[in-house]
């Protein structure tokens, strides 16, 4: 049986690339930081102008498909999650890193059918690293096949999160604290690349061997949700629970 969403997933990585060439070239001039949620929250420029060339694109090549886009919700678009063909897009996945040329910089496209993912493509643009997943098809980057690592023993382990961009105290000292106990366990070690996608994407390749953030949203994850999953890895929220794709809606947010 032919595959109906393969011209999608070739179409979302050349866009990918397209959209990494343009965040390449803006890492060479000077930025217009502009502040969302918190001073540590950042968006610029060319958060917007690549989201833009993205919508814009599938928009003509799928005119019946739906789209949730980061900076569309922040500049106040409805996101309604249906059963038609959805793309969820983050456009620059690591501003801060963008804003500070902090090499890890990532363009994240997921593509959710009837509420299932069923491809997600990651682009590290200044690596130059093309994650992919198909559902039923593996995860791969550079064409490589990934495969989460096998560490069952927490002791042994890798593991990788964010500080966020919230500086609520509150906040800052649930997440301080959160990291204190797993440090403590003890743990091998905690890194913070500055991207989920990447994040995730890492685990995908058994380097890290988890990846735990509270507070993220569905455009962080859309993406490569199905990459870790399709390197043998699973989504799960804070109680355990397998992650449906519906509990990724920004209305369904995590907060701590
Ligand atoms: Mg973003």
């Amino acid at each position: 049986m032919s595959d109906p969403w393969q011209e999608c997933m070739d179409y979302a990585v050349t866009l990918a690339r397209q959209a990494g060439e343009m965040i390449r070239e803006a890492l060479k001039s000077e930025m217009n930081v502009m502040i969302k949620s918190s001073p540590a929250d950042l968006v610029t420029v060319t958060d917007q102008k690549v989201e833009k060339m993205l919508l814009s694109s599938i928009k003509e090549k799928y005119p019946s498909h739906s789209f949730i886009g980061e900076e569309s919700v922040a500049a106040g678009e409805k996101t309604v999650f249906t059963d038609k063909p959805t793309w969820i897009i983050d456009p620059v996945d690591g501003t801060t890193n963008f804003v500070h040329k902090f090499p890890f910089v990532a363009v994240s496209i997921g593509f959710v059918v009837k509420k299932q993912m069923e491809f997600g493509v990651v682009y590290s643009c200044v690596e130059d690293k093309m994650y992919t997943g198909r559902k039923g098809k593996g995860a791969f980057c550079n064409g490589q096949r990934l495969q989460v690592s096998q560490q069952e023993d927490i002791t042994k382990s890798l593991l990788v999160t964010e500080l966020g961009s919230s500086r609520k105290p509150e906040t800052l000292r649930t997440v301080l604290s959160n990291m204190e106990k797993l440090c403590s366990i003890p743990i091998h070690g905690i890194r913070s690349v500055g991207t989920a996608a990447v994040n995730m994407c890492l685990v995908a390749t058994g380097g890290a061997d988890a990846y735990y953030e509270m507070g993220i949203h569905c455009w962080d994850m859309a993406g490569a949700g199905i990459i870790v999953t399709e390197a043998g890895g699973v989504l799960m929220d804070v109680t355990g629970e397998v992650l449906a794709p519906q509990s990724m809606l920004p209305s369904h947010r995590w907060t701590i």
